[in-house]
C-alpha cells in the first residue's frame, strides 16, 4: 500500500488512529464499498494533521453535496423537518445558535480592536451555509447576510422560509464577482475537502481589506475522548481534523493571520476549534 505524505507538512511518517473496514452511510450512497474497502485515520508523526487514506480514490465529495448528502435515508428527516427542528432549539442547546451569539461579540471585538471597527451595517457571507440556521439567528438589524450552499433544495428552503440571500453553487472566487463583505464565515466546511487552503486563499477577494475570515471546524482533540471512532467527526465526508497547530498552519499558507483562537465544547457534545483572521497583507497597516 503506498501511504500518502501529510497535506501540510510533506512528512511521510504517520500512525493509523482508526482503520474503517466497511462504508459508512455516505460512501454507501455514494455506491463506494466492495471487496478491499478501508478507510482509516491517521496521525502525522510530524505536524499532528489528521487525515483519511481510501481504498477508493476518487473523492467521495464531488458529487454528494448536491443532493444525496441531505437526503432524508442519509440525514433521518427532511430538510424542511430539520431545519423546524434545530431553529427551536433553546438557544444553549443549538451549535448554530451558541455560534452566532459567541461570533458576535468576538468579531466587535476584535473587528473594533485591530481595524477600529465603527458601529454600521455590514454584510457577511456564509460559504456552505447548509440549512443556514447559523445566518438566522445571526443576521439583525446590523448584518445583511448571504449565503452559499450547493443544494438546490437547501437554498430554496433558505430563500423562501428564512429569507436569506442565498447562491447556489460551489463556492469559488468567480462564484460572487466584485462583491466584497466585512465578514466571510467557513463553519464546518473545511475538513469536507481533501484541498482547505485552495479553499480559504479563494476567500481573499470577496473579503474587505479590513474584513474578517470566522473558520470552525472540529477538533482533532475529538480523537482522545471516549468512543471517539464511533462519533460523526470521524465519517467519511471529512478528509482532514485541524488541532490548534494544523489550523494555525492551514491558515497561514492560506494568506491569513489568525487574531483569536479558541477550543469550544459544543452544545452537542462534540468540539470544536475556531479561529478569526485577516489577510496577511494587512498584518503591516494595524
Ligand atoms: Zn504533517
Amino acid at each position: 500500500m503506498n501511504l500518502p505524505t501529510c497535506y501540510l507538512c510533506s512528512s511521510d511518517l504517520s500512525t493509523v488512529v482508526f482503520n474503517f473496514l466497511k462504508p459508512d452511510r455516505f460512501e454507501k450512497i455514494m455506491r463506494i464499498g466492495g471487496q478491499g474497502f478501508f478507510r482509516e485515520w491517521r496521525s502525522c508523526d510530524s505536524c499532528g494533521l489528521l487525515y483519511t487514506n481510501r481504498s477508493y480514490i476518487e473523492n467521495l465529495n464531488s458529487g454528494l453535496y448536491e443532493k444525496k448528502y441531505r437526503d432524508p435515508k442519509v440525514q433521518g428527516e427532511n430538510i424542511e423537518s430539520k431545519a423546524k427542528r434545530i431553529l427551536n432549539l433553546p438557544i444553549i442547546e443549538s451549535d448554530s445558535a451558541m455560534r452566532a451569539e459567541r461570533l458576535k461579540i468576538s468579531v466587535e471585538r476584535v473587528g473594533k480592536m485591530f481595524f477600529n471597527w465603527r458601529p454600521t451595517k455590514r454584510k457577511v457571507l456564509d460559504i456552505g451555509a447548509g440549512l443556514n440556521i447559523f445566518l438566522a439567528k445571526f443576521q439583525d438589524s446590523n448584518w445583511v447576510a448571504t449565503a452559499v450552499e450547493v443544494d438546490q433544495e437547501a437554498c430554496n428552503y433558505s430563500e423562501k422560509h428564512l429569507g436569506i440571500k442565498t447562491i447556489c453553487g460551489t463556492y469559488d472566487s468567480h462564484l460572487i464577482d466584485e462583491e466584497k463583505f466585512d465578514l466571510i464565515t467557513l463553519n464546518r466546511v473545511i475538513e469536507h475537502t481533501d484541498d482547505p487552503i485552495h479553499l480559504i486563499s479563494s476567500c481573499k477577494s470577496n473579503l474587505k481589506d479590513n474584513g474578517l475570515l470566522y473558520i470552525e471546524a472540529p477538533d482533532a482533540v475529538t480523537a482522545l475522548v471516549n468512543n471517539a471512532k464511533n462519533r460523526e467527526t470521524f465519517c467519511s465526508p471529512h478528509y482532514m481534523l485541524f488541532d490548534p497547530l494544523t489550523l494555525s498552519m492551514v491558515v497561514k499558507k492560506s494568506g491569513f493571520y489568525i487574531l483569536e483562537i479558541q477550543r469550544v465544547l459544543e452544545p452537542s457534545g462534540g468540539f470544536s476549534i475556531n479561529v478569526l483572521c485577516c489577510k496577511s497583507t494587512v498584518i503591516n497597516k494595524f
